[in-house]
């Protein structure tokens, strides 16, 4: 699956972490690293990959131990939405994003007609993603890939990636120099894993080259194919800010249930205005990032393409909220949500509800989708409004078992 968002992003979120245990097919660690290296060359080979290619490609890569260092550096994410959406949609970024929108008005609308993906769903993630070309990173690619790959935590993700960026060089979209980006291998205005510049990128600007670390036009493009890709759905929403009544059935409001426009308008939803919501048939889920009591939206069905890439629903939910600001909706409603419980406290949380019973997952103080279920659950049990969101009172709740 093509990953949009950042790869630290989804490491953060716990995507990729399964990935050890006896099935390890791609060799990692077998020799010292420059043997190992010969290996690749010989894979590379044998998928087609020129022998210049190969050459330019890896000449001078050696391992290089600050990319191992960033790796093991990876935090435990547990800011709350508001949090998290305060640091990242800075005013200056809203503005900055606007600016980009009007800038290339003309390739947007064209790369609209073609994807069906509009401005400021792209501009979103070019803006969380580089600030907008700004910042690529700074990490030689091929070197990082190579790093990784040869580590034994991750090959099977990483060697494949590797193999990529050297197709990419043979291909001739960039050369060996050019290919620098992000710690862990993603390259260019959009951050794109070498896999999925070879399988998406396209070249929009018109001059023969895939190039998206130059090319804004091609960059976004690429973006918009992925996301087309990925099912998105043209011309409709993606996210709309909600009110959302005193009392209704929580246990409803979960992002794997949809119900129609109209049912969440007989339970009492809102449009954020304090009009009424169109009362169709068009499925949505009720997102609550922080509970009942903190800000509301509808999730449309285009919001499941955000899912596919990042399963922390606080980085999706901002990047989806940051395009409708950038489409015209006012701040959201902060509510007064009581406070996200922090990463050792999300920790304690998990292992209560592994001890009776549930499945969390890994226990990781990520709050993702088991653990929001197994939340939910336990909410039921209690008799508590069943919104699935972990606050103090609920743990509270579980330590007295
Ligand atoms: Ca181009």
């Amino acid at each position: 699956m093509p990953k949009l968002l950042s790869l630290p992003e989804i490491l953060t979120a716990g995507f990729l972490c399964a990935v050890t245990g006896p099935a390890l097919a791609a060799p990692c660690e077998t020799g010292n690293f420059s043997s190992w290296l010969d290996g690749v060359r010989q894979e590379a080979a044998e998928q087609g990959v020129s022998r210049a290619a190969i050459r330019s490609g890896l000449s001078g890569v050696g391992y290089d131990k600050r990319v191992i260092s960033r790796d093991r550096r990876q935090g435990v994410f547990s800011d709350s939405f508001l949090t998290f959406s305060d640091k990242l949609i800075s005013k200056n970024r809203r503005q900055h994003g606007a600016a980009r929108i009007k800038k290339y008005a003309r390739t947007f609308q064209q790369i609209e007609n073609q994807y069906g993906v509009p401005a400021p769903v792209l501009t979103a993630f070019w803006g969380l993603e580089t600030d907008f070309g700004a910042f690529q990173g700074d990490f030689k690619t091929i070197q990082s890939l190579a790093t990784l790959a040869y580590d034994c935590r991750r090959p099977d993700l990483f060697r494949p990636q590797l193999i990529a960026a050297l197709k990419l060089i043979d291909r001739g979209d960039l050369s060996a120099s050019e290919m620098v980006g992000a710690w862990a291998g993603e390259i260019g205005q959009l951050q794109f894993l070498p896999g999925d510049y070879l399988e998406s990128a396209v070249d929009f600007d018109g001059d023969g080259r895939r190039d998206l670390r130059k090319s804004a036009p091609d960059a976004l493009a690429s973006a918009a194919n992925v996301i087309a890709k990925s099912g998105w759905r043209a011309g409709e929403p993606w996210l709309e800010e909600v009110r959302v009544p005193q009392s209704m059935p929580w246990e409803q409001a979960d992002i794997a249930i949809q119900q129609p426009r109209s049912q969440w308008a007989k339970w009492g939803v809102r449009r954020a205005d304090g009009g009424k919501l169109k009362a169709d048939g068009m499925q949505t889920s009720l997102l609550l990032p922080m509970g009942r009591n903190g800000p509301a939206f509808l999730a449309y069905p285009n919001f499941q393409v955000y899912l596919q890439w990042n399963e922390s629903l606080v980085y999706t939910t901002t990047a989806a909220y940051f395009a409708t600001r950038l489409a015209g909706a006012p701040p959201v409603s902060r509510g007064n949500a009581p406070d996200t419980l922090n990463a050792a406290q999300s920790k304690e949380l998990q292992k209560l509800l592994v001890r009776l019973g549930h499945d969390v997952g890994k226990i990781d103080g990520i709050i993702g989708a088991k653990t929001r279920a197994a939340v939910k659950a336990m909410q039921i049990k209690y008799g508590m409004p069943a919104d699935s969101y972990p606050t103090a009172e609920l743990l509270r709740r579980l330590r007295q078992g």
